[in-house]
């Protein structure tokens, strides 16, 4: 039997995360991977022609100028760089007009003033208290283990922790609504919502301030997102750690009441000394631990997870030209967004599509968000030549059954080209080389921790945020199981930031008494980030 320190099981990039800030503690790390690719969601492919790179989920990788990974591991040393384009978001409408947000907030404030001089105002206020005053709070919460309700308030404290906990009872639309009047901008932010895959719920308005937290920080990984996981795997290799793929583990096993190493599905066992953590989704590490191993209420909660019902079907197309927008006219920056929106008129719009992806059918008015990521680093395409892709929404089971996106997926690629033509007219059979929808049937396909074609590895609601994702016993990366953790998204929550592997690798160091190499975030509390 192959023995470790410790053993991580999936190498998308919170596991790679974890093991890469344990094995630099000096600890033989493992980390197993099923798939012949390690990343999971930070995939990049040739999925439409040779030469043409798509990333096949993550795109937007939001926050990482300030993200502690970035800076501890020294990715840019190890091969990972990112870009974070100027212009950052440009919605546009089929009138011709947009909304344009730029990093510099004052340019967003007159785009969207021409839209509505209130809702400037409101932009304004939002950016200065979240984008500037509590980033580096919002960020911290992040960057540590879930607290209780209480704790955070206690941290947070005066005027300012009063107006951010005011947003937690509301709905996300509910907060958007209370801030914005006009449609278009309703509907901007609630598209927003949709592409974090938010329910409209109450419980989830603080979604709100944390979007205005990072929001133009949208960085585009050079040479795609799969540099990310290849630069953590140099960092885990260089430090004496393994990571294997085509490792599917079926199930850890236990010596002494402790998880003591794992069972690949083909029967092989590998030991590990000192921990074993999952960046699984919660159910998957209940079952891979055993449900003996945790109490009646988590197995219930796990076995009752809600997977959401957002997922997202991407159209990637290989261009000879970049998409060429209508409203370029109107405001000649939306030619130069890196995130691209359209589909919805007003956030009505937004409200129906979200009720027919919930009943299952394919939107009769296809929203969502892409880019062309081409234009911002030609490495993505050969000379002469463009990468695109749009997410609309999506449901999985559609019209109740996951396999019917098989049948349509030719007919709805071709929809989908109609579709963004009315907003790019050049996207016509000259300029579109090959165009191919990715389903969420794929997406589970690709990934078995994306169960259910999940963006996010489980709903963000309301019981399952915060300290209950996944629950209480489970949310601080330890389990019941001594020895077992998790360093999954179905803890804290999933985006391209590291958080679970970050808070996991702090947590594991803590209790196997590990110097620490680098520098923790301050613990979340309003002063210590004023
Ligand atoms: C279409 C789409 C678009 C997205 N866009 C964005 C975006 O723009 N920005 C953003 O921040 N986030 C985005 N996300 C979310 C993001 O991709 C995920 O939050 C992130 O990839 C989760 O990382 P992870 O390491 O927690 O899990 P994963 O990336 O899912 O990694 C888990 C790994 O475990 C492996 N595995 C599964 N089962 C086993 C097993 N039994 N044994 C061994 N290995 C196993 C999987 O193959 C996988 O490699 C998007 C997701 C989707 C689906």
């Amino acid at each position: 039997m192959d023995r470790y320190d410790g053993i991580v099981i999936g190498a998308g990039h919170n596991g790679l995360v974890c093991a890469a800030y344990l094995s630099r503690c000096g600890l033989k790390v493992a980390v197993l991977e099923a798939e012949r690719e390690i990343g999971g969601g930070a995939s990049t492919r040739e999925f439409t022609l040779p030469g043409y790179k798509s990333n096949m989920h993550a795109n937007f990788f939001i926050g990482l100028d300030d993200f502690p990974i970035v800076r501890d591991l020294a990715l840019a040393r190890h091969g990972f760089r990112y870009l974070t384009p100027d212009v950052q978001h440009a919605m546009v409408f089929r009138d011709g007009t947009a909304v344009v947000l730029h990093r510099d907030p004052k340019k967003s404030a007159a785009s969207i003033a021409r839209l509505s001089k209130r809702d400037a105002v409101a932009f304004g206020h939002l950016h200065q208290r979240y984008a500037v005053e509590l980033a580096p709070l919002m960020r911290s919460f992040l960057f540590h283990p879930p607290l209780p309700r209480e704790a955070v308030a206690e941290r947070i404290g005066g005027q300012k922790g009063k107006d951010l906990l005011a947003f937690a009872p509301m709905t996300i639309s509910s907060a958007i609504d209370a801030h914005f009047e006009h449609p278009k901008v309703r509907a901007l932010f609630k598209l927003f919502a949709h592409a974090i895959t938010v329910e409209d719920e109450p419980g989830t308005g603080l979604f709100l301030p944390s979007l205005f937290s990072s929001q133009t920080t949208l960085g585009l990984p050079v040479g795609g997102a799969l540099e990310l996981p290849r630069a953590l795997e140099r960092i885990i290799l260089a430090s004496g750690g393994a990571v294997v793929r085509g490792a599917a583990v079926r199930e850890v096993f236990r010596e002494g009441g402790r998880a003591a190493g794992v069972v690949l599905e083909d029967g092989k066992r590998l030991g590990a000394s000192r921990f074993v953590a999952s960046s699984l989704n919660a159910p998957a590490s209940v079952r891979m631990a055993g449900e003996d191993a945790f109490p009646a209420e988590v197995n219930e909660k796990v076995r009752n997870w809600d997977w959401g019902f957002h997922s997202l079907m991407t159209l990637h197309l290989a261009l000879s030209d970049r998409p060429r927008y209508a409203a370029e006219k109107y405001d000649a920056d939306v030619g130069l967004s890196y995130n691209l929106i359209f589909g919805a008129e007003d956030d009505a719009q937004v409200v129906q599509n979200a009720r027919e992806r919930r009943a299952g059918k394919f939107p009769s008015q296809p929203m969502g968000n892409g880019s062309c990521n081409s234009q911002h680093d030609p490495s993505y395409a050969p000379k002469g030549g463009h990468v695109a892709f749009w997410w609309p929404g999506a449901p999985y089971a559609l019209e109740g059954d996951a396999a019917r996106w098989d049948a349509v997926k030719e007919g709805a690629a071709e929809r989908l080209v109609g579709v963004w033509r009315e907003f790019a007219p050049n996207l016509t059979r000259d300029t579109v080389r090959a165009a191919k929808l990715y389903t969420p049937l794929d997406i589970e396909r690709g990934n078995r921790n994306m169960v259910r074609g999940a963006v996010r590895m489980g709903a963000y609601k309301a019981d399952q945020l915060g300290v209950n994702r996944p629950h209480p016993l489970l949310s601080g990366m330890r389990t019941p199981l001594e020895g077992f953790y998790l360093c999954s998204s179905s803890c804290q929550g999933g985006g391209l930031n590291g958080a679970p592997g970050y808070n996991a690798a702090g947590v594991i160091a803590q209790d196997l008494g590990l110097g620490l190499w680098w520098e923790p975030l301050p613990a979340p509390a309003l002063a210590a980030h004023a």
